[in-house]
């Protein structure tokens, strides 16, 4: 099998990787996944805003419309609801397969195929390996990683011009190249339940520490008697799920005689470690960190970054650029987004030294002073820090 004759090589299959490829349109582009499926397993609610899903291009596998959400504390609950539909919920394995779907008009898969990073010549002391002895690189002094992937028992060495970490919140890829991945990450766990009846047209946030002490649990309606139940924290999710399910006054009620039928783990990384580029290897998505720290959705943003990452690749690939050119894709991609998950990550920190009395303070502050309308009119799933920010300025001056 010759493997070697890719111009980019992207590790991890998932939404973000397959975006990346698809904007790559000129230049041969392989996709390794480890898994033997596009989609699975699923680790996410599915929750995607109206401009996400045009970002996402509109991918199949729309299973219902919300107009707004309940969002409750302890002891309060406001409501926060719109005329029109302000955000889609997805069956991920639907809509990966046709982001799939799309990307292979111009990219080859290789499934079970798990890439990791060689040992660069650099790092291995001796002479001039394989993978330096280009002359255009001599001639540049640039140093490239290449890849090693094992693939049904064989291992195969890999020698791209370009190299994409798409591979997810733990990024081995990131890790291995020593780029500094130190960031807050929590853990999340989901059950999807049928045999439940939910208004359908609404999310349901429980930003209640006795059940999540430093993130939120959700109901995401899949349908009027469907649901996916989740949480996340910085640690034991399950069991603070488990809790939730069986204890909380609404959850319980809600889902009685409910019975599940998946379940799903997974991670969230909050705010980003270090560079993103690194010589010819560039992180994209969770593995670079772009996701909203207040409501850990990922594919918005990292939808966003693909485009510009597949762009900044088929620039450098179509003109003599010196590999540094890479690094305009770290520059553009913060341009977009980094003061918004910086913003977001300042409010979750205040947000982290709420408790609950205070957090229904909080709720019965947007309430009293007629703050709702202000968050339907102005706010904004994907970019929410000018409202979040304008309701802690008044709720704190005034405490
Ligand atoms: C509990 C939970 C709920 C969430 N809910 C939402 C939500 O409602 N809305 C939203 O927008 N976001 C949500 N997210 C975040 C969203 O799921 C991610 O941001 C999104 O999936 C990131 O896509 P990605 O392609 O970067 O990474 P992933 O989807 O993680 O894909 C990475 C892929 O790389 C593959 N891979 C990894 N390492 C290797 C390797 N070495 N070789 C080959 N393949 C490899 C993996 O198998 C995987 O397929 C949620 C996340 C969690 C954990």
């Amino acid at each position: 099998m010759d493997l070697d004759n890719y111009d980019v090589v992207i590790v991890g299959g998932g939404p973000i990787g397959c975006i990346t490829g698809e904007h790559i349109k000129h230049h041969k582009v392989l996709i390794l996944e480890e898994h033997s499926a596009i989609g699975v397993p699923l680790q996410c609610g599915g929750l995607v805003s109206k401009e996400g899903v045009k970002e996402l291009g509109y991918p199949k596998g729309v299973v219902n419309k919300v107009r707004g959400a309940y969002i409750f504390s302890k002891s309060r609950c406001i409501k926060v609801e719109d005329r029109d539909i302000r955000a889609y919920v997805f069956e991920r394995k639907i809509m990966d397969k046709d982001i799939a779907k799309r990307a292979s008009k111009n990219v080859d898969f290789l499934f079970k195929a798990y890439g990791r990073l060689a040992v660069p010549p650099w790092q291995q002391g001796g002479g001039l390996s394989e993978g330096f002895l280009n002359f255009n690189n001599l001639l540049r002094r640039e140093r490239r990683y290449s890849l090693s992937v094992s693939f049904m028992g064989d291992n195969y060495h890999l020698n791209p011009k370009v190299i994409v970490g798409a591979d997810g919140v733990k990024s081995s890829i990131g890790r291995s190249a020593g780029i500094d991945m130190r960031r807050e990450i929590l853990s999340g766990a989901q059950l999807e339940m049928v045999n439940v009846d939910v208004d359908s047209d609404f999310v349901y946030v429980f930003l209640d520490r006795t059940y999540s002490r430093d993130f939120f649990a959700w109901v995401i309606p899949m349908g009027k008697d469907r649901v996916r139940v989740g949480l996340c924290d910085t640690s034991n999710s399950y069991e603070k799920l488990i809790r939730l399910i069986e204890e909380h006054p609404l959850v319980s009620q809600m889902l009685k005689g409910a019975v599940p039928v998946e379940f799903s783990v997974g991670a969230l990384p909050m705010g980003y470690g270090g560079e993103t580029v690194k010589n010819n290897l560039l992180l994209v998505g969770d593995a670079a960190g772009q996701v909203k720290p207040l409501s850990g959705g990922g594919l918005y943003y990292g939808a966003k970054c693909a485009k510009i990452c597949g762009r900044v690749i088929e620039e450098y690939l179509n003109g003599d650029y010196p590999l540094d050119y890479l690094k305009s894709y770290q520059t553009l991609w913060r341009r977009e987004i980094g003061r918004e998950i910086d913003f977001g990550l300042k409010f979750r920190a205040i947000l982290k030294r709420m408790d609950n009395n205070m957090l229904d303070r909080l709720l019965e502050f947007i309430e009293k002073r007629g703050l709702i309308d202000y968050i339907v009119r102005e706010g904004d799933m994907d970019n929410p820090s000018r409202v979040v920010e304008s309701i802690f300025k008044k709720f704190f001056s005034l405490k």
